[in-house]
Order: structure tokens, then C-alpha cells, then sequence
């Protein structure tokens, strides 16, 4: 859509609001409203002035005046906002004009741009699967000192003393249940029919492994940056239809202990005049350019985690017996691996592998764009990925396990990694160094040493009474 097109659609859509939306830096959506006679041609690019002081990881109050510019190609009618259109917005210092560095966006725009420039692909797409818990209800008090939780669902064994319907999805076999064991069946489907109503295409959506409420909604692969955007887009929709059920929605990597975590896996293919630079007739069906981007990943992979799982959250879903992965290889087939190349994938189109670290936690614009830079990393320097893995990771003998390198174990792991190898970001001026700092210290000290330096509630189960 052009600005032009975007003002005659609020015209006949008789659209009376417009909601001006970004993405701030540690990954969540921003929005503020205007009255729809405010946005004219010259909006697109004027843009509209915000205070980026109180936005977090952003700028010095000093220098807080920043300016959000409509994007007209983002633009769609909000389901969930009386006769509102919804545009996501680029951030733009107001006195150089320039794009913000720190704008997730602007890093994802620039990736592509970089990507472009090496001359090796001229698209990259991604197909995300996001998984997600839907509730009946939770609470929790929080305040200065300490946080207890507890969640609600008529679904799942692990909280069978709430009403019960008698049918519960038993704990691991909540993959493909029927209703009435699978509640959430409707409130899927019309998520899915929303998410294409608002110009999300969906492959998929169906419940996932875990007892009491866990689903997925595959999207349909799209470029980099539209994913990005899909991927916030899917979020706001998917945590709307369910509090219009009464229910609630969370993409919090390992919201219950001993059962699955929710992941984002992301299956990706780099293409060139409309050709699938994947699709081969090497291992798994892949091209010797697929495993150099396979290689530069497993490489990168501690630093990747950085934004790829970038919570203190993200790590208690990283471990063995949840389909999760735990060791840093790659396999034809194996939902062990961290890289996995699906078997079904044979057409040229959508030939691909699946990094299976992600979760929803994440900066879609950020790990996107890490991810895309380290297998740039990887074409450029032709990296040996290694011999893949085919046995279940899970059943190796200890020894045998030790060959492979593991997963980071922590977040603080993650930001150390990201600290001492990020040089392959900054390339093209993607990621730049104040990116790079800034996220290191936002997540260091305001989650993984908020974290640390609480009594957590197991504590008290295993140390009250030493
Ligand atoms: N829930 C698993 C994860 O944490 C993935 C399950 C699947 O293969 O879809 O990544
Ligand atoms: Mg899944
Ligand atoms: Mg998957």
C-alpha cells in the first residue's frame, strides 16, 4: 500500500483513529492513537514526535525527542480498536533525519540491505512456528522483594484440582489432542481466521506437546522483515482473542516446570531471481551454501543466543526431554538438533532448515537479523558446519554427548558469548557497537541480575529449614 492508498482506505473504511505502532528495544509493542484527519501524505514523511527517553534501553532525556514515520506498506484495520487502522512506524532522529540505530526495524531493514550488498541472496525468508500457553486465569503478587505465581487450567493433569471436565491432556501427550480434550480448538481457529483477516497468512495451528494449554500457529514464510512485523502482529492478535475468551495467553519460554517450553522455531532459506539457494542434492537435500549458513550459526551460536533467547526464562526450556535443544549440531530429520532439516521439504520452494533455538521472548527484528548475519558469516567464510547428528541426542552416552558443544547454560553465558564474538553484527553497520552494549547491559542488569539477587520460592522449598 502507498500513503495514497492507505488515506482512501480510512475514506471508505469510514477509519476514524490511527494507531501508530514501533517495537521498543527489548522486543515488546508501543503504540499511541491519533484522530484519523491527523494523518496525511506528509505524515508518511514528517512523522509524529515521541518522548524516547521513557522507552527503555533508548535515549538520554537530554536528547529525548524522537520521531515515529508511518510505514503505508503496514498498515491494516485493528479487529480489537473501535474503526482504527494500525500502522507500524520507523523511529528517526527529528534534527539529522537519520534512522535511530537503536530502532529493532531499522537493524532488520539494514540486515536485508547488508544482505543484498554481499551479492550472495536477494531474499531471505522465514517461517516461524510460535508456540504459546493459553490459561484460564493467572495470578501473581509482585512486589519489591518477592513474586509467587499460580496458573489456571481446566486443561492440563498438572492443575486437576480446579472444576474439572474429567478430560485432561496427560502431561506430554497434548500433541494433536481431540475436543473435548483440546479446549482451545475454536479459540485457535479463530485466531487463525483473524491473523488472515489482518494479513498474516497461516499454515497451521494445532495444540502442542504439553498438558494444560499449549498451541502453536505456524506462520506462512515471508521476508525477513514482514516476518518481524507477522510475528509482533500475531502476538498482539493471539493475547487479544484470548482475554476476549476470558483466558490469557503467554509466550514465556518455560512457564511450567517439568513439562514442555513454548519455542519459536524459525525455518529459513536464502533466495536469489526467485531461486531457492537452498535446495540441492547434498545432505538433507541442501546445497553446499545451506551447510556454510549452517556452519556460520552452529559457530555463532552462543553469541546468537544472546538474542535469539534472550531471557533468564529462555534457559529453563533448554534442557534434555522436551524436544528442545540442548546440544549445538545439525541433522536430517532429528527434532533433537538445534538445526533440524525437514524430511517433507523436498520441493524447490521450500527447501530449508529449522534453527529450533528461538523462542518468543526474543526481538523478532534482532533475531532475525543475527541469525540472517551468521550464516552471511558462514557463506563468506565457507564454515565446515561439521558431520551431522542422526541418533536422538537425548539417548547419547555421557562420553559420547561431551564430543558435542552444548547450549549456553544461562543468559548471563549468552551475553558473554555476544561480548567476545560479535564482530560478524557489525558488518554492513547492522548491528552497531551502541546495540550491542546497550543490550548487553539492559539484559544483564535489569533481568539476569534482578534475578539473581532474589530469594526465589524454591529456595524456601529446599533451604528454609537447613
Ligand atoms: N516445544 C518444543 C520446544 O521447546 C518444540 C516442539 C516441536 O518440535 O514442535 O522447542
Ligand atoms: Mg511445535
Ligand atoms: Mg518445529
Amino acid at each position: 500500500m502507498t500513503p495514497k492508498e492507505v488515506l482512501a482506505l480510512c475514506r471508505r473504511d469510514e477509519i476514524r483513529a490511527v494507531d501508530l505502532r514501533f517495537m521498543d528495544f527489548p522486543g515488546t509493542h508501543k503504540h499511541f492513537t491519533i484522530p484519523v484527519k491527523a494523518l496525511t501524505e506528509k505524515s508518511f514523511e514528517e512523522g509524529f514526535s515521541i518522548d524516547g527517553s521513557s522507552l527503555r534501553g533508548w535515549q538520554a532525556i537530554n536528547e529525548s525527542d524522537m520521531l515515529v514515520v508511518p510505514q503505508a506498506e503496514t498498515a491494516y484495520v485493528d479487529p480489537f480498536m473501535q474503526s482504527t487502522l494500525a500502522i507500524t512506524c520507523n523511529i528517526q532522529d527529528p534534527i539529522t533525519r537519520e534512522a535511530y540505530a537503536k530502532d529493532p526495524r531499522n537493524v532488520a531493514r539494514k540486515a536485508e540491505i547488508y544482505m543484498k550488498s554481499t551479492g550472495f541472496a536477494d531474499a531471505a525468508q522465514f517461517g516461524v512456528e510460535t508456540e504459546f500457553f493459553v490459561f484460564d486465569s493467572v495470578r501473581f503478587d509482585q512486589n519489591e522483594h518477592e513474586a509467587f505465581y499460580h496458573l489456571d487450567s481446566v486443561e492440563g493433569e498438572w492443575n486437576r484440582g480446579k472444576g474439572s471436565t474429567g478430560y485432561h491432556i496427560r502431561r506430554r501427550e497434548g500433541y494433536f489432542p481431540m475436543p473435548p480434550g483440546d479446549t482451545l480448538q475454536n479459540l485457535r481457529t479463530e485466531i487463525m481466521l483473524k491473523l488472515q483477516e489482518c494479513g498474516v497468512e497461516v499454515e497451521a495451528q494445532h495444540h502442542e506437546m504439553a498438558s494444560g494449554g499449549q498451541c502453536e500457529i505456524d506462520l506462512k514464510f515471508a521476508p525477513l522483515l514482514q516476518t518481524a512485523d507477522h510475528i509482533l502482529r500475531s502476538k498482539y492478535v493471539i493475547k487479544n482473542m484470548a482475554a476476549r475468551h476470558g483466558k490469557t495467553a503467554t509466550f514465556m519460554p518455560k512457564p511450567i516446570w517439568n513439562d514442555s517450553g513454548s519455542g519459536c522455531h524459525m525455518h529459513v532459506s536464502l533466495w536469489k531471481e526467485s531461486q531457492n539457494l537452498f535446495h540441492g542434492s547434498g545432505y538433507g537435500g541442501l546445497t553446499e551454501m545451506a551447510m556454510f549458513a549452517i556452519g556460520g550459526i552452529l559457530k555463532h551460536s552462543p553469541a546468537l543466543f544472546a538474542f535469539c533467547c534472550p531471557t533468564t526464562n529462555s534457559y529453563k526450556r533448554l534442557i534434555p526431554g522436551f524436544e528442545s535443544p540442548i546440544n549445538l549440531t545439525y541433522s536430517f530429520r532429528n527434532r533433537s538438533a538445534a538445526i533440524r532439516i525437514p524430511v517433507h521439504s523436498s520441493s524447490p520452494a521450500t527447501k530449508r532448515f529449522e534453527f529450533r533455538c528461538p523462542d518468543s521472548s526474543c526481538n523478532p527484528y534482532l533475531a532475525t537479523s543475527a541469525l540472517l548475519m551468521a550464516m552471511l558469516d558462514g557463506i563468506q567464510h565457507r564454515i565446515d558446519p561439521g558431520p551431522p547428528l542422526d541418533k536422538d541426542i537425548y539417548d547419547l552416552a555421557p562420553d559420547e554427548m561431551e564430543s558435542f558443544p552444548k547450549v549456553p547454560a544461562t543468559l548471563e553465558e549468552s551475553l558473554t558469548a555476544l561480548r567476545n564474538d560479535h564482530a560478524f553484527l557489525l558488518r554492513g553497520d547492522v548491528f552497531t557497537e551502541d546495540v550491542i552494549d546497550t543490550w548487553i547491559w539492559y539484559k544483564q542488569t535489569h533481568e539476569a541480575q534482578a534475578l539473581r539477587e532474589r530469594p526465589h520460592p524454591w529456595e524456601f522449598a529446599m533451604y528454609y529449614d537447613v
